[in-house]
């Protein structure tokens, strides 16, 4: 092996084998057979993502050392002058896993060995129980509890519940409908129905996504104080972060916060605050896993834990990102993870693996995931209008989703 590793291309694969459309950037090097993969997945603008990679991350770092992650992060977050948001941090990040990946497999060690070895043998993780009613809800943690889980993020009806027949004006735009004030009355329900059924030893956590008023926020925070949850999660919007004082002056309900960040404004004042309990940003959507092991630490001084974003438009490639950093960092939390389908991993040969609720990093060095790319190209990515990004409140305004 020569003491330097060139990076020789840069180029996108976009899949979708579970129907979320996937993003994933490979980086090959001057060592034969040596590359590496990374997750860029921004499943709402895939074409936007590749665009930035291939048309200006690549002509910038082809023939540049591959072990100088730091200063190729930092190249690459400045090149373009302005900086930041989804599009270039989800490309950046893309090329920066994938040198955590070449780092790994040139050292013949797992990721999470670089970053300081492993605190846990695995991580907890949560999963995601949905239903119609406070019993179908509590049917669907009793089967997750079944298979070992023991932290339920639960939902009634979608984020912001299922609108029903609502009194819309005439004329009223399409759209995904909620009503943010039967949804507020509606989550202390389930919540008495779950502790009074499933009892308190399974962590519960919810998710609010962004959709009450502030006000209504802290109130149902305090209204959910004696229900002991694991967390709330996006009680605001990344635009209402100073009502975070709020929550915390008046209750003592956990605070998760940050899959929509992608700033170091929005998270340093939360964490040395002390205003949330968990943080939780999407890694790619932030730069990947340089800026993400950082802020780690920077939380852990302050007793925040990490909860890193996990849902399906998180590659399996991202999903290892996320493991390996839960199993390096002390002030792990969680781990949001919404399963893996037979497609995926047909495409993503090394997935993690859960069972009874951990989930468990390969031995390969690196991040441990490939692509196979002739599998990939089975499920192409669909461009769409995305319907449930279209979201209105009763009288048809339009709001975050
Ligand atoms: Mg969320």
């Amino acid at each position: 092996m020569s003491d330097t590793v060139k990076i020789t291309d840069i180029r996108v694969v976009l899949t979708a084998p579970a129907g979320c459309r996937l993003v994933v950037v490979r980086v090959d090097t001057s060592e034969p057979g040596l590359y590496g993969w990374g997750c860029a997945t921004f499943t709402q603008r895939p074409l936007a993502v590749k665009v930035a990679v291939e048309e200006y991350l690549k002509p910038l770092l082809v023939g540049r050392d591959a072990d100088r992650i730091e200063d190729i992060w930092r190249t690459a977050w400045v090149h373009s002058y302005w900086r930041n948001g989804p599009v270039l941090n989800n490309a950046i990040s893309g090329v920066d896993m994938a040198l955590w990946d070449i780092k790994g497999k040139r050292a013949g060690m797992p990721v999470y060995q670089l970053l300081g070895g492993k605190c846990r043998e695995a991580a907890a993780v949560y999963r995601h129980a949905d239903g119609a009613s406070p019993g179908a809800v509590e049917e669907s943690v009793r089967r997750w509890m079944a298979e070992g889980y023991r932290h339920l993020r639960v939902q009634m009806g979608g984020y912001g519940g299922r609108a029903g027949d609502l009194p819309k004006p005439e004329g009223a735009l399409p759209g995904a409908y909620y009503d943010p004030a039967a949804y507020a009355r509606s989550v202390p329900r389930l919540f008495e129905h779950l502790r009074g059924t499933v009892g308190f030893e399974v962590e519960l956590l919810h998710d609010v996504h962004e959709r009450l008023h502030p006000v209504d926020a802290i109130r149902l925070a305090k209204e959910l104080e004696p229900y002991r949850l694991f967390f709330l999660e996006d009680a605001l919007a990344p635009e209402d972060l100073e009502y975070f004082a709020a929550i915390r002056s008046q209750c003592a309900t956990p605070i998760a916060m940050g899959e929509l960040f992608n700033h170091p404004r929005e998270w340093t004042p939360l964490i040395a605050g002390r205003l949330i309990d968990f943080i939780r940003m999407h890694i790619s959507q932030m730069g990947g896993l340089t800026p993400a092991r950082k802020v780690a630490a920077f939380a852990e001084m302050y007793n925040v834990r990490t909860a890193w974003h996990g849902p399906g438009d998180v590659s399996p490639i991202g999903h290892a990102c996320n493991l390996h950093l839960d199993l390096a960092c002390p002030n792990f939390g969680v781990q949001e993870w919404a399963g893996f389908s037979d497609a995926l991993r047909e495409v993503f040969p090394g997935c993690p693996e859960v069972r009874n609720g951990y989930m468990y990093p390969n031995a390969r060095p690196g991040l441990g995931v490939d692509v196979d790319e002739v599998k990939a190209a089975k499920y192409p990515c669909a461009s769409q209008v995305d319907v449930w990004t279209q979201t209105r409140t009763p009288d048809g305004t339009a709001v975050k989703p």
